[in-house]
């Protein structure tokens, strides 16, 4: 695959019509932020655009940018003249849209997930960025568009929760760059962090508290597993949706290098995988036929969670042990911090 220019992708959608925006299912604030910032300000264009979404659902916590702008109905846009995938590029990652997605006269991917054979008419895949939100302001920049603060927040929310708060390795010069640059279109940012993190639900804590109840500890502690079932969703009250942010709460333990979460879906099991300093969850997840960055990735696992636990538990084991080994001999500090 190779990349296009962003000047390019620019000259396309300014020339576009109508465009469909796609991003990935389990959407998390960098989705949402970054689809709805597109249309938003594709629509002031005076052009025809929505979101159209995988998944029916949406966070709560992420309600607050949706708008107008997103809908679940693939016919909204009979035939566009352009698909535009944001933080997701390979139709894997949105099936239920994915045909919709071919249907685009042209195919765009804007995205910072590392790919293997994706190649669309247009591709601006750069890993390095800390948030898809990143991108999407940079084409902004290029198609001269100055966003209004409705979108301008929507990638600030983008960059602040893929980025951790600005707190993984993921966050770069340019991601304060490019936050230093929505403050000039009006953001305001205490609120929007409010938003997003200060309205956590009694039931999703109360899960949380089922996962960590439920922890166990593999390799002297420094990988910790945990898993999120239909049961517990049961007795919570919780819904799978309110599953996101607990595997990183699993990370945040002292000594603990890598955090494993399962959670059951219909029948599936889903692993949602985070690294803390050295370790790589993306080669790990790639075993499962999954993917995402380095410190923090996920797979679907087509068996059920009593089947896929002691599967995964086991190839965590042996994978980790293996390269927590070659780290050690690198050199490379294991659990620094602990
Ligand atoms: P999460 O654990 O938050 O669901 O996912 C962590 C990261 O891995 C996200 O960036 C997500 O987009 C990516 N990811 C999750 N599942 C998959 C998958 O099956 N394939 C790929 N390529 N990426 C995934
Ligand atoms: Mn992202």
């Amino acid at each position: 695959m190779k990349n296009s220019r962003m000047e390019e992708i620019g000259k396309v959608l300014s020339e576009a019509e109508s465009i469909l925006v796609f991003t990935h299912l389990n959407m998390d604030a960098d989705a949402v932020g970054s689809s709805c910032a597109l249309v938003r300000e594709f629509r002031r264009l005076g052009k025809k655009s929505w979101v159209l979404f995988n998944d029916s659902e949406t966070a709560d916590n992420l309600r607050f940018l949706l708008g107008d702008l997103t809908t679940d109905d693939p016919s909204v846009i009979e035939k566009p003249d352009v698909c535009l995938a944001v933080d997701a590029s390979e139709t894997t990652r949105f099936p239920r849209v994915a045909d919709k997605f071919l249907s685009g006269k042209i195919r765009i991917a804007v995205d910072h997930h590392e790919i293997k054979d994706t190649d669309w008419e247009y591709n601006y895949i750069d890993p390095s960025a800390g948030a898809a939100g990143e991108l999407v302001l940079k084409l902004f920049d290029v198609m001269g568009i100055t966003p209004e603060r409705g979108s301008a927040e929507a990638l600030f929310a983008a960059i602040s929760s893929d980025t951790g708060n600005f707190q993984y390795n993921n966050t770069t010069k340019e991601t304060f760059l490019s936050c230093a640059r929505l403050c000039d279109f009006g953001i305001r940012p205490n609120a929007v962090s409010n938003a997003l993190y200060e309205c956590v639900k009694p039931e999703k804590l109360r899960l949380q508290s089922e996962a960590v109840s439920r922890m166990e500890f593999l390799l002297d502690g420094r990988i910790v597993m945990s898993c999120l079932t239909e049961e517990m969703y049961e007795k919570t009250g919780a819904v799978p949706n309110d599953g996101e942010g607990i595997v990183a709460e699993l990370r945040s333990i002292k000594g603990v290098e890598v955090a494993v979460l399962l959670k059951e879906e219909n029948g599936k099991t889903y692993g949602s995988f985070r690294a803390k300093n050295e370790a790589n969850v993306r080669v790990f997840a790639e075993l499962f036929g999954g993917g995402g960055h380095d410190k923090a990735a996920g797979c679907t696992i087509e068996h059920s969670m009593k089947e896929a636990y002691p599967l995964v538990r086991e190839a965590a084991v042996r994978h980790f042990s293996k390269a927590f080994e070659e780290m050690e001999k690198a050199g490379e500090s294991i659990g620094w911090n602990s």
